[in-house]
């Protein structure tokens, strides 16, 4: 007991002792009679009292006491502080525990990955943002839920009550189909387990783009080593074969090496490419010099096929000149391969808008707008068999678009099936330079 309630009780015991004191004397001086009447009276006074002090207790422990209210005996008083004190550090500790819980719930839902805490039978208890997303719930809503009658899957009951503790169950979210999310259940207690979801859409899109870049490349290097195999054993078999055949199958060979080498040429630069993020160097580049050399270039490809026309307009270009060169010859080269004899190809460099435009148009075969989005991306061709036949590696537009990139350049493509194309990149204002 408290000292407050032994002073309390004090107080009471001495109350009841006066009254039986007082009782006594009334029974020995008038009768028995009006001795009890007296403890009676005396007991029900004292009953009055401590319902009073009770009363004003209840009174004082809601308010503060108004200026000239009744006021406790000392007992009662130390009663009333020691109450209000534990009062005032219960209400302390409440909000330090309500404030440690909002913080833990702003850090939980700043986690990406989903929680829920279930209990043994599967009802949600507990959920941060990322599970209500992942799972597609409202917590709100769905506090004491079933979860499995919230999250239709096939095959997520079975897997929330057998759980495989080294392979997750692989969710797609129906409120957001493209989404993947990886789920595993990880037990708290006997009353309780935890639901992780992680998001694994981008994972999965990586994983699916790699192999389908490696099949790409297999295939891409198998058809030629086919050939050539092909003709390798046509030379072991065939003894009387002449010299002019045995030329013509040795020429083919070569032609399916150098592409192979083509091939491996531009994974390598890709690879590189994508590997850094800036040109190595940079350097002032003499744009009239560097027409010049793709002119010569596209001369000799086109072997006279084709009407070329170079104009340079614009000043020098702030880059790295290797990767420049490359990605407007494999511009020009593209310009050349999908002309056919007869058409025109006109290179232009000038300034536009405040930009640097380096322009490639071709009269050629074009190109179907619904193909345009997509000519960038690794080993995409319209056309699969005239890309080969013009020893095309289906790799020329990946890379001038990460050169592109690396220098802040936007590839614009616009084209019409039978009327040609215009390939053309932007480079920003501050790229362009005046040669010393
Ligand atoms: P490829 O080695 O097959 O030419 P690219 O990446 O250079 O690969 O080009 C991708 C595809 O875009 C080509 O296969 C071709 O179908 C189309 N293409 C590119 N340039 C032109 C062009 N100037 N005219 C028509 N089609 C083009």
């Amino acid at each position: 007991m408290t000292p407050a309630g032994r002073s309390s009780l004090r107080f009471l015991l001495g109350g009841v002792l006066a009254a039986l004191v007082l009782a006594l004397l009334i029974a020995v001086v008038a009768d028995a009679l009006a001795g009890w009447s007296a403890l009676s009276i005396a007991l029900i006074l004292v009953a009055l009292w401590q319902t009073r002090q009770l009363i004003i207790l209840a009174d004082r422990l809601q308010v503060a006491p108004a200026p000239g209210s009744p006021g406790l005996p000392a007992a009662w008083e130390r009663t009333l502080r020691e109450a209000t004190e534990q009062h005032r550090q219960t209400s302390t500790t409440l909000a330090a525990v309500e404030a440690h819980l909002r913080s833990f719930t702003v850090a939980m839902n700043a986690v990406p990955d989903g929680l829920l805490i279930l209990d043994a039978g599967g009802r949600i208890q507990w959920g941060n943002q990322a599970a209500e997303t992942h799972l597609g719930i409202d917590l709100t809503r769905d506090g004491g839920a079933f979860v499995e009658q919230l999250v239709r899957n096939p095959g997520f009951v079975d897997y929330l009550r057998n759980p495989d503790t080294q392979l997750p169950f692989i969710l797609q979210n129906s409120a957001a189909r493209a989404r993947l999310y990886a789920l595993r259940v990880v037990p708290l207690s006997d009353l309780n387990k935890l639901l992780i979801s992680i998001d694994v859409t981008d994972a999965r899109r990586v994983e699916a783009m790699r192999s389908e870049f490696v099949a790409n490349v297999s295939h891409e290097l198998r058809t030629p080593l086919t050939v050539v195999s092909g003709f390798l054993e046509h030379f072991a078999e065939a003894d009387a074969m002449s010299s002019a055949q045995q030329q013509h199958f040795a020429r083919l060979m070569s032609d399916q090496a150098t592409r192979m080498l083509s091939l491996v040429d531009d994974l390598l630069t890709l690879s590189r490419l994508e590997a850094e993020d800036a040109p190595a160097s940079e350097e002032t580049v003499d744009m009239a010099e560097l027409l010049r050399q793709l002119h010569s270039e596209a001369q000799s490809l086109s072997e006279q096929a084709h009407r070329l026309e170079v104009n340079c307009d614009g000043p020098a270009l702030r880059g790295n000149r290797k990767e420049l060169h490359s990605a407007f010859g494999n511009l020009v080269s593209n310009a050349i391969r999908y002309t056919p004899a007869g058409g025109t190809i006109r290179i232009d460099w000038r300034v536009r808008d405040g930009l640097g435009i380096f322009m490639v148009h071709d009269s050629g075969v074009g190109i179907a707008a619904e193909h345009l989005p997509r000519l960038t991306e690794r080993f995409y061709r319209v056309d699969r068999g005239r890309s080969r036949d013009t020893g095309g590696t289906g790799l020329g537009l990946a890379i001038v678009k990460h050169i592109l990139l690396r220098h802040q350049a936007a590839l614009i493509i616009e084209s019409q099936i039978g009327t040609g194309s215009t390939f053309q990149a932007e480079f920003p204002a501050w790229r362009l330079q005046t040669l010393e």
